[in-house]
């Protein structure tokens, strides 16, 4: 049972519940403590050793993320010692450290280099100790990591153990050997790694970024032979005014696609029209699970790091995996075949670029089932199997895509908003909380209702499937049979629902499952820091505009109905089957 206890920092009283850390004691007060180490509620590993604080009575400074309060406890944070002792540690972190910010990709944005400033260390006195030399992890399609910028945190470590639950990384060796690693050294791209970018989320320094496909974005605009066409997804437009200094929760859908316009891409199309094409499938084929006896439950998938999940860590449920793309997939194969055809245009000269919130996107368009388009036209164009292309030739993350909108020198807050090019830029309301946990299913309820009873939910806001809790569950009554659903956002949440798969002891037909924390808004591509609070409020922004826009049930999407009509014919047909669904085994992608 916690208690009140009395305490004082510098000298000042306070009454707290003696349950918390001195750190979160200084917090509760008001009182900024640097640390480049804690993660509240993940990581707690004290290694920085910028948080010490004097305690009345010990001999040493003590590390205030590991030292609890109790009752008469005296504190202080701003002595001379204590200052001078956080410029030592800061001084020995530095000493490790290259220093070449200018030639940094995180320069301007790196935790380390604003605690250099806030703790006044312009100077180092310490000569560089550590003794290995590891090279450039670059084995991954997503991150990469430099281990000379590297401040063996271990944020990274905790991340991806506490909140993924995928124990990629941990830091190996001792001493001035110490380096984060993986399993037997093989790199990111060779171990459990699914590609998430939560890790990236957190490091304090320029040690972990993604991989930016920036220059080639450039080259392929810069070609005069291509027909670049590049598709935003529905996260992006709640989030990327944060790196042009918006409040989160801001929505710039209409200046993102006036910065994209001004750009030189030739068209300006929107994720949100294939997200409303992936409901019409993945609604269809819910139906058609129930109806033939199909395996149940049926998992979404969407999000490419759950999916490198379940074929690492739960091979068994790739059958209630849905066999539908992601939104991102299903873009990229309509808009080389329907959208070619359309404009008479040789699908290898069509560059399709996506932004996304996601570094799991960049493997996924590069897996090899992504290739629909070059089947599709491989007998009419006579291709080899050596001229095959992708679907998606480059993804951005959002992060990336605003570093582009700067070097373009565009005057992002204050353009005037434009719309979307007809007709792969149209889409709903249901689309656009697809990046919001709980979105997908919701979006999809409102159609295979619709698709079910012929008539419209009588209240299309799901409030059960909405919120940031781990696991959420709703049970609808359509037409007489109950349709249990749920879903989980952060894969420790996701291993629940699947244990209970595994167990033969699921009660839901249907499961959404994200890969981050909060859905796609909270995806490791998404503009730095993403804490729960700025979660909450990107998603108030993608409900916001739900509500504001016209159409909101994806059958309804008028380009997508003409795209059935003349090209796809009907949901679940041969030619959706062709190019919109896929199937995943895992294979070819083992380490
Ligand atoms: S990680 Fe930070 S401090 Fe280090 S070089 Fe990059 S910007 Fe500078
Ligand atoms: S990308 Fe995700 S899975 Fe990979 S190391 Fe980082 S947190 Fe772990
Ligand atoms: S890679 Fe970044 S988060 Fe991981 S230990 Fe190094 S500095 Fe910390």
């Amino acid at each position: 049972m916690n208690k009140q206890v009395r305490i004082k920092i510098n000298n000042s009283d306070y009454l707290m519940y003696d349950d918390i850390t001195v750190l979160m004691a200084c917090r509760n007060a008001g009182i900024k403590i640097p640390t480049l180490c804690y993660l509240e509620g993940v990581s707690q590993r004290a290694s920085c050793g910028l948080c010490v604080v004097e305690v009345k009575g010990a001999k040493s400074l003590m590390r205030a993320c590991v030292t609890n309060i109790r009752e008469g406890i005296e504190i202080f944070t701003n002595t001379k010692r204590v200052r001078q002792a956080r410029k030592t540690n800061l001084e020995l972190l530095l000493a490790n450290h290259p220093r070449n910010c200018l030639q940094c990709n995180k320069n301007m944005k790196c935790e380390l280099q604003s605690m250099a400033d806030e703790l006044d260390v312009r100077e180092c006195n310490y000569p560089n100790i550590r003794k290995r030399k590891v090279p450039v992890d670059n084995t991954s399609h997503s991150l990469f990591r430099d281990h000379e910028k590297c401040i063996l945190c271990a944020r990274c470590v905790e991340v991806c153990s506490q909140v993924q639950t995928v124990d990629a990384i941990e830091i190996a060796g001792r001493g001035m050997d110490a380096h984060v690693t993986t399993f037997f050294d093989r790199g990111l791209g060779n171990s459990e790694c699914v590609n998430c970018g939560q890790c990236l989320l957190v490091c304090p320094t320029g040690a972990l970024m993604a991989k930016s496909e920036v220059d080639s974005v450039w080259s392929e605009i810069d070609n005069p032979e291509k027909f670049v066409i590049i598709q935003t997804a529905p996260a992006i437009r709640a989030a990327i005014g944060e790196e042009f200094g918006f409040p989160p929760g801001t929505g710039t859908t209409g200046k993102l696609v006036a910065a994209l316009k001004k750009m030189s891409f030739d068209r300006v199309f929107d994720t949100q029209f294939s997200a409303d094409l992936t409901i019409i499938e993945e609604g269809n084929e819910l139906i058609e699970r129930i109806k033939t006896g199909g395996t149940l439950p049926m998992i979404t998938s969407c999000s490419p790091g759950w999916i490198r999940f379940a074929e690492k860590f739960y091979p068994g449920v790739l059958d209630h995996i849905s066999s539908c793309k992601s939104p991102q997939q299903m873009f990229g194969s309509v808009a080389k075949t329907y959208y070619a055809r359309k404009l008479k245009i040789d699908p290898r000269k069509i560059s399709v670029i996506s932004v996304m919130p996601c570094t799991a996107k960049k493997f996924e368009a590069r897996r090899p089932e992504m290739t629909s388009a070059f089947e599709y036209w491989k007998k009419e164009l006579n291709l080899k199997d050596k001229d095959s292309f992708p679907d998606v030739d480059y993804v951005l993350t959002t992060r990336e895509m605003a570093d582009m909108i700067r070097e373009a020198g565009i005057d992002f807050v204050n353009l005037s908003g434009e719309r979307f090019d007809s007709p792969l830029g149209m889409s709903t309301g249901a689309a656009t909380i697809f990046g919001a946990t709980g979105g997908v299913m919701e979006a999809a309820l409102r159609t295979a209702y619709f698709e079910l009873t012929g008539s419209r939910l009588p209240k299309l806001e799901l409030e059960e499937v909405r919120g940031l809790k781990g696991i959420k569950e709703a049970s609808l009554d359509i037409k007489g049979k109950r349709i249990n659903v749920a879903v989980s956002h952060g894969l420790k949440n996701a291993r629940q629902l699947l244990r209970q798969i595994k167990e033969g002891k699921s009660p839901y037909h249907f499961i959404e499952i994200m890969t981050c924390p909060g859905g796609c808004i909270g995806g490791g591509g998404q503009p730095i820091p993403a804490g729960y609070e700025i979660l909450k409020k990107r998603i108030g922004a993608l409900y916001q505009e739900d509500q504001e826009m016209q159409i909101r049930q994806s059958h309804e999407n008028p380009a997508v109905m003409e795209l059935y009509e003349n090209f796809l014919e009907k949901p679940l047909g041969k030619m959706s089957h062709k190019l919109l669904h896929t199937n995943y085994t895992g294979k070819g992608i083992y380490i």
